[in-house]
């Protein structure tokens, strides 16, 4: 029975559980009878399951939570909340006791007969769940809950105007909106409802007039989802390795052969070949029977990695992507539990993939903070990855071409063996790298440099990448009297102006305004300030008119398939120059970039975090790494207002291990990780004094609690607010624990949480087991 999903009462409705074994219960827990069970086989064994629960004890949080995150999307099953109409209900519609708009709801339920409260929240405009329950309380409606299996294939809302509908019919006189509705599906034919939202706006009304009218059909149609469909596999060839992969690959294969734990830190410069040694480690496991899985920081971003691990390996591969429907999920879920597929490839939460026998995790740029996540359960993918591998016998692989510090610092611990390719392949030098100093630039965009480069790289047909770290137009919108800054009103955050959509928007919760352009205090017209990715955009066009730019962040790029469209116009020579953020950074192989150039190095040094040193020579150098990658060798030009700045120097020297080693001194005299352990404790709540008041009461208690340890044991940071206040209109505060005994922070951080429960009341409390971020 071990791992498979039940149907259990739960209050008064019906959930999901897991079966997570025999056992007595707590004393205070109630016991209820399983009325179904859905799965015929288990989705995990007693292994996977200890992987669960230690992930679970060490990120302080319910075995519950683990297993959610480790089956994500309910894994193709969801309860059904159906809704019926009682007699009171029935009765209250007569009396009339009700507001309109409740009347509506009651009479749409009546009509139904029975309706599920998804169809009849989309049905009944400003419905909510709320009201719904308000409606129950009162008894005027009673609730039950279904078992349904999801769909296995995502399926979108498809419209298209009846045969002989016609706009000129009387019934549309003076009917504008429908009208053009229709006449743009006579147009079009079939059309999506995504699309014709985007087109009209908020559809819903004129839809169901025009359907009840009998204008329209509305159909339903299979989605294509695999965003990787559209790049086709170039044969693979494998290459004969360089001495490097062949050392690296030799060490691996000694490991595998040998069926123990073996941690690796694979440290290969930008282009050394990581991933060839990746595959040929992948293949080694395979032999032995045994399966891999690979961790990549985002796959949508890593598209071209995700096709060379299938070319190599074929229909053995299964992806964990975003797109897929959770009852595909599923599927892939279960052939990986069956061992159908020997290698999955995901993001952080592949991590659980259900193997049975696996036999090798590798972490691709295992630096990359994505891999932690921000909410509950805190796991960090990388670290689990070594937890697994222990538990499992396996082989680990962290690979970057910028360690971060914690693994660099295991491997000069000799914990992992550490593997170095040096070299970039085929004898292609790494880029020259030059510095900008923005000092003298007179506050321009592009130093002197920069543009003479931009020009010449033009006129020589070469591409160019420009890196900056933030979109938009302008980054703060200040007042020139006042000097009143715009922010968001949920978040303590400024605003940034688009200037394409001339609309001011806020990046934390996607608020999107138009700008109005006067201050709110005096009146003033506002003035934009600070660099976004459009502003770059535009200078270049001032540049170089005739140049072809794109734009490469989250405006411009929204789904997978314009990202592979970007880099398929790249590919041809489409375009010249690319503007992106972080996105650019990613490991891809543009043999026609000769030229980057990082418009802000010190983007990240001012953010308020241990870390931002190490961001920014990650970032600088990875950025620097796109440049050269075919015949031409690469030039890199880095503006910065701090040349000095110890990140900066060594990303421009490509040294990480000068830099690792100047850093970890830093962090060892401040007394951070990995020389220390760290626990975060984040309050939030609606009242900023209320949570404060809370975030106060338990920094008492861990005071108190703190004295009971030897001095300077366990060290107590705070509570402050935290550096945004305020996000989505809950305020924040944190308290950060600190200790070099990593079993002593834990004990006492339980010890703690248990406490703090007392005295937190409503504001919402979450414990970050070793936090990655502080903002
Ligand atoms: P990294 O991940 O270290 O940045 P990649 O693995 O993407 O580097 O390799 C860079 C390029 O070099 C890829 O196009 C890859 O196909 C090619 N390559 C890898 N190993 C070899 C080799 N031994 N000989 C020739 N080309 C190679
Ligand atoms: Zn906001």
């Amino acid at each position: 029975m071990l791992g498979k999903r039940v149907l259990v009462p739960f209050r008064n409705r019906k959930t999901i559980g897991f079966i997570v074994g025999p056992g007595e219960p707590p004393p205070d827990v109630e016991l209820r009878d399983v009325l179904d069970i859905i799965d015929d086989e288990p989705l995990f064994d007693e292994k996977r399951l200890a992987f669960l629960k230690w992930a679970a004890d060490y990120y302080m949080t319910s075995l519950g939570i683990v297993l959610k995150a480790a089956h994500p999307g309910g894994l193709g099953a969801s309860i059904r909340r159906v809704i019926k109409m009682t007699q009171d209900g029935i009765g209250a519609l007569d009396r009339r006791r009700l507001t309109d708009h409740e009347a509506i709801v009651l009479k749409t339920v009546l009509n139904a007969g029975e309706i599920s409260s998804q169809k009849l929240l989309s049905l009944v405009d400003n419905t909510s769940t709320e009201l719904l329950n308000s409606l129950r309380r009162r008894g005027l409606v009673e609730f039950s809950y279904e078992l349904k299996s999801d769909p296995k294939v995502k399926t979108e809302k498809i419209i298209s105007a009846s045969q002989g509908a016609v706009v000129s019919d009387p019934l549309l006189r003076r009917k504008k909106t429908k009208s053009q509705i229709l006449e743009y599906l006579i147009e079009n034919g079939r059309v999506p409802l995504d699309d014709l939202k985007e087109v009209f706006g908020n559809v819903k009304a004129h839809l169901s007039w025009l359907f009840g009218n009998g204008f329209i059909e509305i159909g339903e149609e299979e989605v294509t989802r695999d965003p990787f469909a559209g790049i086709e596999i170039k044969e693979d060839v494998k290459p004969a390795l360089t001495l490097d992969q062949e050392i690296a690959c030799g060490k691996i294969r000694e490991a595998v052969g040998k069926g123990r734990f073996a941690p690796f830190l694979l440290h290969g410069v930008t282009g050394s070949g990581k991933t060839e040694v990746y595959l040929r480690a992948i293949e080694e496991v395979i032999g032995k029977g045994r399966e891999a899985i690979l961790l990549v920081p985002e796959i949508s971003l890593t598209p071209l990695l995700v096709k060379r691990v299938r070319a190599r390996f074929g229909r053995n591969v299964a992806v964990i992507h975003s797109a897929l429907s959770d009852g595909e999920r599923f599927d892939s879920w279960r052939m990986a539990s069956r061992g159908e597929v020997k290698v999955v490839i995901g993001a952080r939460s592949a991590i659980f993939a259900p193997f049975r026998n696996v036999g090798i995790v590798i972490v691709d740029e295992e630096h990359e903070t994505s891999y932690k996540q921000d909410e509950t359960p805190c796991y960090n993918a990388r670290d689990l990855a070594l937890v697994l591998g222990r538990m499992t016998d396996s082989v680990v692989v962290l690979g970057s071409a910028t360690p971060s510090a914690e693994s660099y610092y295991n491997a000069l611990k000799r914990r992992f063996e550490y593997l170095s390719l040096p070299l970039r392949v085929e004898d292609r030098p790494l880029p020259t790298v030059e510095v900008a100093d923005m000092r003298y630039e007179g506050g321009a965009i592009f130093s002197q440099r920069l543009r003479e480069e931009i020009v010449d790289n033009f006129w020589h047909d070469k591409q160019t990448i420009l890196f900056l770290n933030r979109r938009g137009y302008s980054t703060l919108i200040i007042c020139p009297a006042c000097g009143e800054i715009m922010k968001c009103p949920n978040c303590s955050v400024s605003l940034t102006y688009h200037a394409r959509e001339d609309s001011v928007r806020c990046h934390m919760c996607g608020l999107s305004e138009k700008l109005t352009g006067a201050c709110s205090k005096c009146g003033e017209s506002m003035h934009g300030l600070g660099i976004g990715t459009q502003k770059v955009e535009e200078e270049l066009r001032r540049i170089i008119p005739e140049a072809k730019a794109a734009r490469m962040d989250r405006d411009t790029v929204a789904g997978k398939k314009s990202l592979l469209a970007l880099y398929g116009k790249l590919e041809r020579g489409e375009i010249d120059v690319l503007i992106g953020t972080q996105m650019v950074a990613k490991g891809h192989d543009l043999p026609g970039v000769t030229l980057v150039g990082v418009i802000s190095a010190d983007m990240a040094l001012g953010i308020p975090d241990f870390r931002s040193g190490e961001r920014t020579f990650q970032l600088v150098t990875q950025v620097a790494g796109r440049a050269g990658r075919g015949d031409v060798p690469g030039k890199v030009i880095v503006q910065t207002y701090n040349p000095e700045h110890p990140s900066i120097e060594h990303a421009v020297r490509q040294d990480s291990k000068g830099f690792l080693d100047e850093e970890l001194k830093l962090r060892e005299e401040l007394g951070y990780p990995p020389y220390s352990r760290l626990v975060n404790v984040r309050f939030t709540g609606r009242i900023e004094r209320e949570t404060r008041d809370a975030a106060e009461r338990a920094g008492e208690i861990a005071r108190k609690l703190v004295t009971k340890l030897k001095p300077g044991a366990v060290q107590i940071l705070g509570p402050s607010p935290c550096p945004v206040s305020k996000i989505r209109n809950r305020y924040r505060f944190q308290m950060l624990l600190k200790s070099t005994n990593g079993g002593l922070l834990r004990s006492f951080t339980k010890k703690l949480k248990k406490l703090m429960s007392n005295v937190t009341g409503d504001v919402r409390v979450s414990v970050d087991v070793d936090p990655y971020n502080f903002s």
